[in-house]
C-alpha cells in the first residue's frame, strides 16, 4: 500500500517534470492521471505522448529497488465551438474525460506502453506510427539505415573542425523519413539500443577507414539516446565495439541532452567512465531542458551545443539570452557549438559574442559519407 503511494507519487512529480507549468496535472485517483491542456494541436500532442512514453520507460527507485511502469495514454480532444453541445462546462469536461478513458482503455488492450486517440484523424497519425514500428523492426538487418555526417566548423574560419553523425532512415514502402519521426519510435519500442550500437560501431570503422585515407579529424560526435545512455549494458557494448574496430576511443564525442542526467549520480559514474576513455561529452539542444550550466559544471562535459532554437530568434531578448550563454559557457571553460546557423546575420552575431564553433546550413547540410570524404580529402 505506502510503497504503492510513494510509486504513483514519483510518477505525478516525473509528469510534472516534464510538463512544467504547460499542463494541468491532476490525479484521477487509483493509478490514472489526467493531463490538461489550453490550445494544442494534435502534432504537439503526438510528440508529448511519445515524450510521456519515453521518460516512463525510464526506471523508478523506491527503496534501492528499480520499478518498470507502463504508461497507457487515452487522447481526446475538443474545439471551444464543440462546448455548444453540451448543456454546461461540467458535462463538457466529463464527456472530454470519458472519451479520453476509453481511448487509454484501448492503449491498455493493446499492450500498454502507446497511446491511442479517439479522434479519427489523429487515428490514421498512430496507424503510421504503428506501421513505421513494423517496418523498423526489420529495418536493421534490410540494411535501410546509413549515417550523413554534417560538419562542425571554427566560425572565424569556417575551417571543418569535427563531424556530427545523424543517421538517416529510407524504407521501401514509406521511402525517406524524418529522424524527428523515426527517432521516438526506435525509443519507444526499445529498438534504439540496438540501432544506436549499430550507429556506433559504424561511425567508428568510418573514422577508421579515413584515417587510412589520410583524413584527420580532431572527434566525430555520436547522438546517444537517453535510453541507450541509460542502459546497464550501454558501458560494455561501447567497450565490446571499442575492441573490434580497435578504435582509439578519444576521436569520439558523445552528444546527451540535459534531461537524460536525471538520476545525477549514476549519470556522474557514466560520465566518469566516458572521460576517462578520453570520450567528450557534448549537451546537445542546451537550453531547451530543464538544467543550468551551475549543475552542469559537477559534471565532466566539454561541450555545450546552444540549441537551433535560440539562434533562430535573436531579436532583443533573445540576443540577451544566447549571449548570457555564451558569456557563462566560456567562464566555465566549455567548448561552445552554435546550432542551425543559416544566416550571415547570425554568424556575425555569434563571433561577435566569442562562439568558437558552430554548424548549420549556411556552412552545410548533413552530407553523404562519400561527399564528407570527397570535402575532406581535398
Ligand atoms: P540534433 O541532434 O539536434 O541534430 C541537429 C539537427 O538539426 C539535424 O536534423 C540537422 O540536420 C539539423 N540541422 C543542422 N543544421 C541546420 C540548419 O541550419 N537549419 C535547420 N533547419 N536544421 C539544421 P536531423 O538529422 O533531422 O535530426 C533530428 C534529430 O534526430 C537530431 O537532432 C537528434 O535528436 C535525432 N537524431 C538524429 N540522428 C540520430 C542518431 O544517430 N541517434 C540518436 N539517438 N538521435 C539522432
Ligand atoms: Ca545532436
Ligand atoms: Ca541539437
Ligand atoms: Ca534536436
Amino acid at each position: 500500500h505506502s510503497i504503492g503511494d510513494r510509486l504513483l507519487e514519483k510518477v505525478a512529480e516525473r509528469l510534472q517534470h516534464i510538463f512544467g507549468d504547460t499542463a494541468f496535472v491532476s490525479r484521477l485517483g487509483g493509478d490514472e492521471f489526467i493531463l490538461l491542456f489550453d490550445q494544442i494541436d494534435q502534432k504537439t500532442v503526438i510528440k508529448l505522448a511519445n515524450k510521456v512514453l519515453v521518460k516512463m520507460i525510464e526506471p523508478f527507485e523506491l527503496n534501492k529497488h528499480k520499478i518498470i511502469v507502463t504508461t497507457s495514454i487515452g487522447i481526446s480532444f475538443a474545439t471551444p465551438d464543440d462546448i455548444r453541445n453540451y448543456s454546461s462546462t461540467a458535462e463538457f469536461i466529463e464527456t472530454l474525460i470519458q472519451q479520453a478513458d476509453i481511448a487509454m482503455y484501448h492503449a491498455k488492450q493493446q499492450g500498454g506502453n502507446r497511446a491511442q486517440f479517439n479522434n479519427p484523424t489523429i487515428n490514421a497519425a498512430v496507424k503510421r506510427t504503428f506501421n513505421l514500428e513494423n517496418e523498423l523492426q526489420h529495418a536493421l538487418e534490410n540494411e535501410e539505415f546509413f549515417i550523413h555526417y554534417q560538419p562542425i566548423v571554427d566560425l572565424q574560419n569556417k575551417d571543418i573542425v569535427e563531424l556530427e553523425a545523424l543517421l538517416r532512415w529510407e524504407n521501401s514502402k514509406y521511402g525517406y523519413i524524418s529522424p524527428d519521426e523515426f527517432i521516438p519510435i526506435l525509443e519507444e519500442t526499445g529498438l534504439i539500443r540496438k540501432v544506436g550500437k549499430w550507429i556506433l560501431k559504424t561511425v567508428s570503422e568510418q573514422i577508421n577507414s579515413w584515417h587510412k585515407q589520410d583524413i584527420h579529424l580532431s572527434k566525430v560526435a555520436v547522438n546517444i539516446s537517453p535510453i541507450q545512455f541509460n542502459d546497464e549494458n550501454f558501458i560494455r557494448d561501447l567497450h565490446e565495439i571499442l575492441q573490434e574496430t580497435q578504435l582509439n576511443p578519444k576521436y569520439l564525442n558523445f552528444e546527451i541532452t540535459e534531461n537524460v542526467l536525471y538520476d545525477f549520480n549514476k549519470s556522474l559514474d557514466i560520465l566518469y567512465k566516458l572521460h576517462n576513455l578520453h570520450i567528450n561529452i557534448s549537451i546537445d539542444d542546451f537550453g531547451t531542458g530543464y538544467s543550468s550550466l551551475s549543475y552542469l559544471k559537477f559534471l565532466p562535459i566539454d561541450t555545450i551545443k546552444i540549441d537551433k532554437s535560440f539562434i533562430d530568434n535573436l531579436d532583443e531578448d533573445g540576443k540577451m539570452i544566447v549571449q548570457s550563454i555564451i558569456t557563462m559557457g566560456k567562464n566555465l571553460h566549455y567548448t561552445l557549438i552554435a546550432e542551425g546557423i543559416e544566416t550571415e546575420k547570425q554568424l556575425e552575431f555569434l563571433k561577435m559574442l566569442g562562439c568558437e564553433r558552430g554548424q548549420g546550413y549556411l556552412f552545410s547540410t548533413p552530407l553523404s559519407t562519400d561527399a564528407v570524404t570527397r570535402l575532406l580529402g581535398r
